[in-house]
């Protein structure tokens, strides 16, 4: 069996969890740790960003997770796909903050509320784990933060993430201009003819119209190779709460609804409510995505330096996000 096959198999079945590390996350040594804790746990996605170094990193991940697992009692008869995720310019998800230092107050507010610990005592983000969400921008009294986009050069940087371990692409493409969006995805299929290629699509700036629209033109050309990530809004999924995701699950309705030959990813404020709410809305995904939450859940763990080594922790945290993706998985697959 190829291994597309084998992915399709595993959507068809609604059994694919995939742990997003974050689009614009450069961390190495977070995201090498998160790939061998959720490998453990069952998850077969990995979400990495488009650099060649974190693919390597995740790879790493990956393989100590596998030759860990006997020692688990754990038997992992798939190996994870490593998605490498890519953001039209404009889309948040490969945007990094900035803080304006003449105007910042340094009241310390944002510090807190960066769940990925990515803005310095001194007031400024440190680039490599900032995902660009927003949430230090939105609680910012004095409005010092803006964003820039991160944005590689594809046709370079894609090939050379498939020959170090990545299997699949992800294109987020929540803004409105469909020609640089179909630029990209035919140069993406271009590249990767064999397996899935996503496009993470979201409401904020598109009607539902438009989406239905953008994601047929896009399967005519990827044809059965195309899943549709529906991502809530907002993005980062903080709360594990019903309401927040909410919109993940609104979306992913809308897509099965149309019929279209497409996979569907409920993402974007995903939580461990997120199945159990797509079986109650009666919506039939094929998996869930979760990022800020996933990780969360085993950040006081993972950020310990003797993690990888210490294996009473490491059976700690694949215990506490096996429980998540089991939550999701067991309510989708009913
Ligand atoms: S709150 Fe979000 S956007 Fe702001 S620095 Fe942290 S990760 Fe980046
Ligand atoms: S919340 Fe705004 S003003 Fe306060 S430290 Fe952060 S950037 Fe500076």
């Amino acid at each position: 069996m190829s291994r597309f096959e084998e992915l399709k198999a595993i959507l068809a079945q609604g059994k694919f969890f995939k742990i997003v590390c974050g689009a614009g996350n450069e961390d190495a040594e977070e995201v090498r740790k998160l790939s061998l804790v959720y490998t453990l746990a069952g998850a077969l996605g990995i979400d990495v960003s488009a650099n060649v170094e974190i693919v390597k990193s995740s790879v790493i991940g990956v393989d100590r997770a596998l030759e860990l697992a006997p020692k688990l009692g754990k038997q992992l008869k798939t190996r994870p796909f490593i998605n490498v995720s890519i953001g039209m310019r404009g889309d948040p998800h490969i945007r990094k903050a900035k803080i304006d230092p003449n105007i910042c107050s340094q009241c310390g507010v944002c510090l807190d509320r960066c769940i990925q610990k990515a803005i310095s005592p001194d007031h400024q983000v440190i680039m490599k784990r900032c995902i660009g969400c927003g949430d230090c921008s939105s609680i910012c009294p004095v409005d010092a933060v803006s964003f820039y986009d991160k944005r590689c050069e594809l046709s370079k940087i894609l090939p050379e993430c498939l020959k170090n371990g990545a299997e699949t692409f992800e294109l987020h493409a929540i803004i409105p201009d469909d020609d640089s969006v179909m630029k990209d995805w035919i140069l993406m299929n271009d590249i990767l003819k064999d397996n899935y290629i996503s496009m993470c699509l979201d409401r904020s700036q598109l009607s539902d119209s438009h989406l239905i629209r953008r994601i047929k033109e896009a399967s005519k050309i990827t044809g059965d190779r195309m899943i549709v990530q529906a991502d809530g809004v907002p993005m980062s999924g903080g709360n594990n709460s019903y309401n927040t995701t909410l919109q993940a699950i609104a979306i992913s309705d809308i897509v099965k609804k149309s019929n279209l030959p497409v996979m569907i990813l409920a993402s974007g404020g995903t939580n461990s409510k997120t199945g159990e709410l797509a079986r109650l809305c009666e919506v039939k995904v094929h998996g869930v995505s979760v990022g800020t939450f996933a990780r969360r859940l085993v950040a006081d763990l993972i950020k310990n330096e003797d993690f990888e080594s210490d294996i009473n922790m490491i059976k700690r945290a694949v215990s506490i996000a096996e429980g998540l993706v089991k939550e999701n998985l067991e309510e989708i697959c009913g």
